[in-house]
């Protein structure tokens, strides 16, 4: 874990009191046309305790998606200068763009006991895991089939079909890294995709070890018996 000033034990809501603790890493990969990018928005758009990690990225935007908020959109000179000057948590090469992370961000959010979401690929999952390895969960979200997998992707409509049949060759190497990950998930139907991934999320906000408050919570309990 990086080291940050710990926050005071405990503080009161109208739920009682709320343990400090580190914030989440949590890690969605998949094979493209999986559904992890819609099961992300479902959690994302449920939760406010977490916030999606907007990644930068050299690949053009699609119709319809926005800088500063699905990625942003950066010229190759401007990520290789991002990623030389320490700005990026991880980055990898995913097809013929490159992709990372940007650290500030998620620096700030876990030591303020936030939750960050990030939806990267197997490479970014294993940087990450070496870099903040108690922090980190990792969930890989499989279709229901191979053949369900290459109908959605057929059906996407913005990709030319070259781009189309290099995913399915992606995709099959994407989800030999399954095994790699905490929790995989078979996303068979969505809204028990979307309960599976709050569960886990839920119960790793649980995890003792990332309730930094909890001791001081527990003597100052103490101390009034
Ligand atoms: P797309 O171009 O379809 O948005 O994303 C292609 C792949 O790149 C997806 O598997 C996505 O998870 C992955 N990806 C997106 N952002 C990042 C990132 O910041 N780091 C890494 N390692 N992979 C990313």
């Amino acid at each position: 874990m990086t080291q940050t000033s710990p926050p005071a034990s405990a503080t009161t809501s109208s739920q009682g009191p709320q343990i400090a603790r580190r914030g989440v890493l949590y890690i969605l990969s998949s094979p493209s046309g999986a559904g992890k990018t819609t099961l992300a928005r479902r959690l994302i758009a449920a939760d406010p305790g977490i916030a999606m990690s907007v990644s930068v990225t050299t690949r053009k935007a699609r119709p319809g998606e926005r800088d500063g908020i699905d990625y942003f959109f950066v010229e190759l000179q401007r990520f290789n200068a991002m990623r030389d000057g320490g700005e990026l948590l991880e980055w990898a090469q995913v097809f013929d763009n490159s992709y990372g992370t940007p650290r500030a961000a998620v620096e700030a959010a876990i030591s303020a006991g936030k939750d960050v979401l990030f939806d990267i690929d197997w490479q970014g999952a294993q940087q990450l895991s070496e870099k903040m390895k108690g922090d980190v969960v990792r969930v890989f979200v499989l279709p229901p089939s191979g053949h369900i997998l290459e109908q959605r992707l057929k059906s996407r409509a913005q990709d030319p079909a070259d781009v189309v049949a290099r995913r399915m060759a992606a995709a099959s190497a994407e989800i030999s890294h399954w095994a790699e990950y905490d929790y995989v998930i078979v996303n068979n139907d969505l809204e028990t995709s979307v309960s599976a991934v709050t569960s886990i999320l839920n119960a790793e906000r649980l995890k003792r070890e990332r309730l930094l408050g909890l001791s001081a919570f527990v003597r100052d309990m103490q101390r009034a018996l």
